[in-house]
């Protein structure tokens, strides 16, 4: 399949994934371009999408800059874990971070957010599955962290992030999506006036429709669009 074809099979998917949602939300789709070249930001803009999802903040300057002059039709979504030390990189650039995980990174985005007078774009990722090698905050957690946000003006919380685990077990990962979208409902019910409950970040190539029908409206995808990452080459 060359690239507009997979893009109209993963448009499709979605959308026949909306209609078994009960919320029937707008769904926006962040092709994940990490350790692919530039050519496949050149497939997102030449198919109609405009959100790129990125894990390392290195890859993402360096296409930032090839693609200078579209990106004002691009959207950048760091996705992947995010040290405080390169935040001040990436902090006027990025349309959302979805890896918000950590007092030291809150603090740290806060700080940047302040010197270029932005309230930096946040989901907070949260680890539901407890997956040591996970990044996220624990469930008990999430209200304390989330009122610990508070505190820091530039940084906008707009959601919630996760990952689900990576296992055959269908109805597991529903539940862990299920108990995301949940958190963010009663997060929500709270009111504060500080945060903008409205995104739900989760699903990837493996799981990206059963995330929309528990209510996703940001979904992740990379290997499908744009096939196997090889890893051992660095384009960047
Ligand atoms: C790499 C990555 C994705 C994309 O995963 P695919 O399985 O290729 O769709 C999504 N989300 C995060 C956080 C990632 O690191």
């Amino acid at each position: 399949m060359n690239y507009s074809d997979r893009f109209k099979y993963v448009r499709e998917e979605i959308e026949k994934a909306k209609e078994k949602s009960p919320y029937h939300q707008e769904v926006k789709l962040v092709s994940v371009t990490k350790n692919h070249g530039p050519e496949v930001i050149q497939a997102v803009l030449d198919n109609g999408e405009h959100c790129v999802g990125e894990s390392r903040v290195q890859e993402l300057l360096q296409k930032y800059e090839i693609f200078e002059n579209a990106n004002e039709k691009l959207e950048y979504h760091l996705i992947g874990s995010l040290q405080s030390n390169k935040v001040k990189y990436i902090a006027d650039k990025v349309e959302l971070i979805h890896s918000l995980d950590r007092l030291s990174l809150l603090k740290e985005i806060n700080k940047q957010g302040k010197k270029i007078n932005r309230r930096v774009p946040c989901l907070i990722q949260v680890n539901i599955s407890k997956e040591e090698t996970k990044a996220g905050v624990f469930v008990e957690d999430l209200e304390a962290f989330v009122e610990k946000c508070l505190e820091y003006p530039n940084v906008h919380v707009q959601g919630l992030m996760t990952i689900a685990p990576h296992v055959d077990d269908e109805e597991y990962i529903r539940k862990i999506f299920r108990e995301l979208s949940n958190l963010r409902e009663k997060i929500s019910k709270k009111g504060y006036n500080e945060l903008d409950m409205k995104y739900l970040s989760m699903g990837m190539t493996n799981d990206y429709t059963l995330a929309i029908e528990e209510g996703a409206n940001i979904v992740r995808v990379g290997r499908l669009l744009f096939g196997q990452r090889d890893y051992s080459k660095r384009y960047f």
